[in-house]
């Protein structure tokens, strides 16, 4: 079974406007004292999902939010593309 990464999902883009992931996002940025963890830069930050849950019974991944704050980190809009570009992010089955 192929499934394409949440970020490809059209609604996915949409739910990060949500309120329920500005609250998440801003815990996360805080707990990384507002700075990229791989280059200390603080602009253009990006929480970063170190992987994705998808949940069989639902058949659907976890919501943004959903996730424990330890899959969460910080990184700068630079260091985030360059990670996607070259690592998958695992997708686990729950
Ligand atoms: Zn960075
Ligand atoms: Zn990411």
């Amino acid at each position: 079974m192929i499934i394409n990464a949440p970020e490809q999902h059209g609604s996915y883009g949409a739910l990060l406007f949500d309120k329920r992931w500005k609250d998440k996002r801003a815990i996360i940025l805080m707990r990384d004292n507002n700075q990229c963890v791989i280059c200390e830069n603080n602009n253009d930050l990006e929480v970063h999902h170190r992987q994705y849950r998808f949940i069989k019974e639902l058949k659907k991944f976890c919501a943004p939010w959903e996730y424990p704050d330890k899959i969460l980190i910080t990184l700068c809009n630079s260091c985030h593309q360059r990670g996607h570009s070259k690592f998958k992010v695992p997708v686990i089955y729950v």
